[in-house]
C-alpha cells in the first residue's frame, strides 16, 4: 500500500522509511510532484497536522499522514507553540528564535517547557492522531551544538544535558517526535501485519 508523508523533509522521510514495514511504500509529496509548502494556519499542532494531511488526501485521494511539532513554554502562555518555526519573524533563524525566548524569560523563574509532536494519519477518509511529548526546562543560555531548532536551550527533566548536547541516537530515544512516531509505526505495523 502507498502511504504519503505530507512533508518534503528528507530526514523525516528517511527515518520513517527505515522503521515502517516493507508492505508500506512511503511516498513524499515530492513524489507526487507537489513541491509547494503545505499551509499551516491552525491554532494548534493537531489542527496543523490535520490540515496538511487533509489537503493531500483531498488533492491526491491517497492515504497519508502529516506531523507538526512545537515548543510550549508555560510562563509564556504556551508560546511559541504552533509558531515555533517562525517565532522571531518569517525568515528568522533558529538563533533568532532562541534569543527571543531567552529575552522573554530573562526575569522569569518558571522555565518549564514541553516539546510536543502530533501526527495525523488519514486512512480511507478516517483520521487517527498520535501524540508524543517531553517535559523539561529552558536553560539560561544556549548549551551544545548538536540538533536543530531550540535544542540548545531545552534540557529534558531528569537529564543533565540539553538536547543539543545529546547525540541524535540519544535524543531519538526520548524525544517528543520519537514517542509520537513509535505510536504511529506500532499502529501501522499491527494493522498491516497480516
Ligand atoms: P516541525 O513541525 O517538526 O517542522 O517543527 C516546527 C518547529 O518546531 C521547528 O522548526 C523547530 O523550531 C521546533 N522544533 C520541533 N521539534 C524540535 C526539536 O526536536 N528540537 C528543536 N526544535 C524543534
Amino acid at each position: 500500500m502507498d502511504l504519503v508523508f505530507a512533508t518534503n523533509n528528507k530526514n523525516k522521510l528517511k527515518e520513517i522509511k527505515h522503521i515502517i514495514i516493507d508492505k508500506i511504500n512511503i511516498l513524499s509529496i515530492n513524489d507526487l510532484n507537489h513541491s509547494d509548502d503545505l499551509e499551516e494556519t491552525g491554532l494548534t499542532l493537531k489542527d496543523n497536522a490535520s490540515q496538511k494531511a487533509r489537503f493531500i488526501y483531498k488533492k491526491f485521494n491517497k492515504n497519508c499522514f502529516a506531523d507538526d511539532s512545537g515548543l510550549e513554554i508555560l510562563s509564556l502562555n504556551n508560546e511559541p507553540g504552533v509558531f515555533s518555526a517562525r517565532y522571531a519573524g518569517l525568515n528568522c533563524s533558529a538563533d533568532d528564535n532562541m534569543n527571543k525566548v531567552l529575552k522573554k524569560l530573562e526575569s522569569i523563574k518558571n522555565r518549564n517547557a514541553i516539546f510536543k509532536t502530533v501526527i495525523c494519519l488519514i486512512l480511507d477518509g478516517k483520521e487517527y492522531f498520535f501524540e508524543g511529548s517531553i517535559e523539561g526546562i529552558i536553560t539560561n543560555e544556549k548549551i551544545g551544538y548538536y540538533g536543530f531548532g531550540y535544542d540548545p536551550i531545552f534540557r529534558p527533566n531528569n537529564f543533565n544535558l540539553t538536547f543539543a548536547q545529546m547525540s541524535v541516537k540519544e535524543k531519538s530515544k526520548i524525544s517528543h517526535r520519537a514517542i509520537a512516531v513509535s505510536k504511529f509505526v506500532k499502529f501501522i505495523n499491527q494493522r498491516f501485519a497480516s
